[in-house]
């Protein structure tokens, strides 16, 4: 019997607007498809007359799907992605229009983009930027309603090949670590290897709140999260929330959604609700890094347009809502060969597994000696809010292991090698009627900034609106670094094997400090880091420092990456970003106090005081200290909310005159932020007095509750 769904979702769905494989070799000649296939999956050089060839094919299958215009989609340091259209329309010597696409139109653009951020990369060296195709990414068509759009994956690069985006220096980091690991498993006489691929798996939060109300908070326009209001009196404790049955109007759009990532080839796989009122989540089936990237940037993209389709609004600030759960992205991360063996899986004997224990420890070194770059890729202004709060991991990097791989470590500390991995036992229920399963060897840990999943890592730091292009650019490139120094120490010996066991012993002893299995979320935690001598980094600018550490720079410039003056420059942007983020925020906070809640407590205020002399006048002997004492405390937070007001605009202009970014961004991590939530105290603890019906926006409980 033919099954309906498969033939549905295959057939007429899944990737029906990707220029894949299959599409591939529908449009291109036999000897194009072949060449393209080899710069793709081999990482040769692509010719132009082959790139002419298959701009055509490509052109052919855009126009044969009804598109008008081509772009190339990049990802400048705005961490959004930037597209210019243009349409196939040209005209020929007869001034005939004619539909055209060169293959010199598909490798090379040259967007006017000199208003994007380079961290003064433009300004030292030349105004030109170019986009270059990245075939390793399928191009896809657009649907909405400017037409159907081909979008080409490219990078983003200045006239002397500085990357100015976050791809480019992606794709460096995935050279760099491919070609460290080959030379690794070709030392351990694996050497059918030719290619290591990152494969990169990211979980995405987000909340949905309704639309109405959304557009009556300035603060999520403009922001994106919430800078004031008071906590509902139901918060996330009951969990109720979590895994919970999915509602109407949220499954629609999910469905939407899921419609949208397929006809996209993004395998989204898992759907579910998170931990706070109004949170979800959505998991595709994990591809290659820069795949993964560019899906991602999809997913954040479509999740929003969708939810407007639905009169929905995602939000994916990573803490919209004060004392609710913040929204993280997991990015779970691994090493595959070309020969399809997933490096960081144990096997059935962990213990005996050197390729394995070897990769692990060089991930656990990298991880432990560059903390603070993980760190840094972790931050973005929201971020700063979420980390350490309520469900996230505290700014403090750790690995988690998990109970097998621990006993395996132990074992190497004390013998130099291991002889026995504890494996899954059976879980018994105690229900007769069913089925006897298999645990896994290790349980989880959901507090762990960086925690082994069975086959992979997951990076859980990352926040929910950042590009993933940034944490794994640092992922692989300090694991490049580290398996570049195994492999030198390997090529010098006569002894590999029993080589092997030293290393792996000695990455291990070296950094076990990092290795924490235990509640991340802790008190105890902090202070035991503390001792361990891990580094607490509590905030994006503080993180931003080390781009330029000299450790950081070495590494990055060894391993081909980033050059000094690319470093430089994101250190720059990164500067600034935090000082707009921070500049919009507070601006938005001034105008909702001074024009919306000021005016909506005087008018309380007034009522009450109205309402003091009208008592008093017809009933002189009535209990009027109810009124008194709310008019009393109503006008004191007032005063304090106004005095606020005055300290906060005051900053905000002394910052406009501040330098250098990164006194900026000092002066606002350091005296404005503080200035920001003494103006948020007060007029939240108005909010839980005054009227709600005076109250001007819609409070946490509309927005998380009655969705
Ligand atoms: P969990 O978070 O519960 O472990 P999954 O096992 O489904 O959930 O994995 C979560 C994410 O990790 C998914 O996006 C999945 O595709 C991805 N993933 C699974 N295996 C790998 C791997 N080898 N490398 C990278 N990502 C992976
Ligand atoms: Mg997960």
């Amino acid at each position: 019997m033919e099954n309906t769904m498969e033939n549905n979702i295959i057939k007429n769905v899944f990737g029906t607007r990707v220029f894949n494989d299959d599409m591939r070799q529908a449009y291109l000649p036999k000897k194009t498809y072949e060449a393209l296939k080899s710069t793709i999956e081999k990482g040769e050089e692509l010719s132009p007359e082959v790139a002419n060839v298959v701009a055509h094919g490509m052109k052919e299958w855009a126009l044969a799907n009804g598109a008008t215009h081509y772009t190339h989609w990049f990802q400048p340091m705005t961490g959004v992605t930037a597209e210019k259209h243009d349409s196939f329309l040209s005209a020929d010597s007869d001034s005939r229009a004619v539909l055209e696409f060169s293959g010199k139109e598909l490798i090379k653009g040259e967007p006017d983009a000199s208003s994007f951020p380079s961290g003064g990369l433009r300004a030292t060296f030349e105004a030109r930027g170019y986009t270059t195709w990245d075939c390793t990414s399928p191009a896809f068509l657009r649907e909405d309603a400017i037409g159907t759009v081909l979008c080409i994956p490219t990078a983003f690069c200045s006239y002397t090949g500085e990357a100015l985006d976050k791809k480019m220096p992606l794709l460096r980091s995935m050279e760099a670590i491919s070609r460290q690991a080959v030379r690794v498993l070709h030392l351990l006489g694996k050497t059918d290897v030719t290619k290591v691929d990152v494969s990169v798996g990211a979980e995405q939060e987000y909340f949905l709140i309704d639309r109405d109300e959304y557009l009556k908070r300035d603060d999520l326009i403009f922001a994106g999260r919430t800078l004031f209001g008071s906590m509902p009196p139901k918060g996330q404790e009951l969990d109720d929330h979590y895994f919970g049955s999915i509602r109407e109007r949220q499954a629609s759009f999910m469905k939407e959604l899921n419609e949208e990532l397929w006809s996209l080839g993004i395998l989204s796989k898992t759907q579910h609700n998170e931990v706070a009122p109004g949170q979800h989540e959505m998991a595709p089936i994990y591809s290659t890094a820069n795949i993964a990237t560019d899906h991602n940037q999809l997913v954040m993209e479509l999740m929003k347009k969708v939810a407007r389709r639905h009169g929905l609004e995602c939000l994916l600030s990573e803490k919209p809502f004060e004392g609710v759960n913040g929204s993280g992205k997991h990015d779970n991360w691994s090493l595959i060969t070309d020969t399809g063996k997933n490096l960081l899986s144990p096997g059935k004997h962990p213990n005996d597994n050197k390729t394995f224990l070897l990769f692990l420890a060089a991930v656990i070194a990298a991880v432990d000696e560059y903390a603070p770059l993980l760190r840094l890729s972790a931050s973005c202004p929201g971020n700063d809010h979420r980390l350490g709060g309520h469900e996230a991991p505290p700014p403090v990097i750790s690995v988690f292991l998990g109970e097998q791989l621990e006993d395996i470590v132990e074992q190497i500390l004390r013998k130099g090698t291991a002889s026995h991995a504890s494996s899954g036992e059976s879980m018994d229920s105690g229900v007769q009627t069913m089925p006897v399963i298999k645990k896994d060897a290790t349980d989880r840990n959901r507090t762990s900034p960086f925690a082994f999943t069975g086959n992979k890592f997951e990076f859980r730091m990352v926040g929910s609106s950042m590009s993933i292009a940034g944490p794994n650019t640092v992922l692989n490139s300090i694991v490049a670094e580290v398996l570049q120094e195994i492999a030198d120490r390997l090529e010098k010996s006569d002894d590999t094997a029993h080589d092997v066991d030293v290393i792996i012993h000695d990455l291990l002893n070296d950094h076990q400090r990092v290795i924490f299995n235990g509640d991340g979320y802790s008190e105890e935690w902090m202070k035991e880091a503390e001792k361990r001598g891990l580094p607490k980094i509590e905030s994006m600018v503080e993180a931003t420092a080390y781009f330029l550490d000299e450790k950081s720079v070495k590494m990055f410039e060894n391993q081909g990456v980033y050059s000094l003056a690319e470093l430089e420059s994101r250190a720059e942007i990164n500067y600034e970003a935090y000082a707009k983020a921070l500049n919009i925020e507070a601006r938005t906070m001034l105008k909702m106090a001074t024009k919306q809640y000021i005016p909506a407590v005087m008018k309380y205020v007034t009522s009450l005081a109205d309402s003091i002399n009208s008592v008093t006048q017809a009933c002189p002997e009535a209990n009027i200290s109810v009124q008194k004492e709310l008019l009393i405390l109503c006008s004191n937070h007032l005063a304090d909310a106004r005095k606020a007001v005055v300290a906060l605009r005051s900053a905000v202009k002394k910052a406009m005159t501040l330098e250098s970014g990164r006194e900026q961004a000092e002066y606002f991590l350091n005296t404005v932020l503080p200035l920001m939530e003494s103006l948020r105290r007060p007029i939240d603890e108005l909010e839980d007095m005054v009227d709600k019906k005076l109250w001007p926006v819609p409070a946490y409980g509309d927005m998380l509750f009655e969705v």
